[in-house]
């Protein structure tokens, strides 16, 4: 891999939400220009190999500085290092940001009804999104769904509150549905396509998937973004092709 595809940029802050995640920030160069959605690829140097791996941007696209939501793989090439990462540190990071999930894609249905559907370090895309104030203006109702095993493992919720009260203003249709797979205590601790398949989740959003006018998003796990598609496809919806369609999705690994 060409080296000179990268720029070499410092942490800035890291945190630690669990053993097995964290986030943490960088400098951002003047030439990466991104979209809400869109990757970056990160790389650090492993002996004398640089190991690049793909990390959506957690950043609105107006900020100074980037952020990124990371797993750790217990013997993960690339994160088991990145786990030991500290202010100071320098990472490099590829010129130009990648990717297609972004609200962007989508002309026709027009805008009115957005979900955006995470599992674990999948909500990063989303976060970007509800950062930059078109979205708010776009959707009548935002739909934010989180799925993770453990209470301990919903990050962010605090962050999520605050981006709602300064980017969306009170916006009245935003709603923010978490589920905890792992305690049958949770509002809603199934898995996803099994909400979808019995309504559990739109009765619980007081909303319903409508081809019409659902633009839907899948990111993280890819046993999850294929059983949900699936799902959502007995129900109607459509893949989103050349601009047309509901579903839009980005596997993990
Ligand atoms: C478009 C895109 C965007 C991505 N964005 C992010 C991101 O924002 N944050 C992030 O943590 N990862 C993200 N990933 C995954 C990331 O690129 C790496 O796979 C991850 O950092 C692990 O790298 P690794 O070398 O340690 O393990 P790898 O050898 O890459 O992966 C080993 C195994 O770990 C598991 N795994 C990998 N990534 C995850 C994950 N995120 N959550 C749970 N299990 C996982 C899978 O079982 C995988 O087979 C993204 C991947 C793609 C394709």
């Amino acid at each position: 891999m060409s080296i000179e595809k990268f720029s070499l940029e410092k942490v800035l802050s890291v945190h630690r939400w669990t053993n097995t995640l964290f986030s943490f920030t960088l400098t951002r160069p003047a030439h990466f220009k991104f979209t809400a959605g869109q990757f970056a690829r990160i790389g650090l140097m492993v002996g004398e190999e640089l190991v690049v791996r793909a990390y959506s941007v957690v950043s609105s696209p107006f900020d100074e500085t980037l952020e990124f939501f990371s797993i750790v793989v217990p013997d993960g090439a690339f994160t088991s290092n990145l786990q030991h990462l500290k202010v100071g540190d320098e990472l490099y990071l590829e010129k130009n940001p990648y990717g297609y999930l972004t609200l962007a894609r989508y002309q026709l249905p027009l805008p009115q009804d957005l979900w955006l559907l995470g599992t674990g370090t999948g909500l990063a895309p989303f976060l970007s999104m509800l950062q930059d104030f078109e979205t708010w203006q776009n959707y009548q109702h935002i739909h934010l769904v989180y799925s993770v095993r453990t209470e301990s493992e919903l990050a962010y919720v605090e962050r999520i509150q605050e981006i709602a009260e300064s980017f969306g203003e009170g916006h009245a249709g935003f709603k923010f549905i978490p589920i905890i797979t792992r305690d049958p205590q949770a509002a809603l601790h199934d898995r996803l396509p099994v909400l979808i398949e019995n309504g559990e989740l739109e009765k619980f959003a007081g909303l319903e998937f409508n081809p019409a006018s659902t633009h839907i998003m899948l990111c993280g796990n890819p046993q999850m973004v294929e059983d949900t598609k699936e799902a959502l496809k007995a129900r109607g919806l459509t893949m989103n092709r050349r601009g047309e369609g509901n579903i839009a999705v980005e596997n993990y690994w």
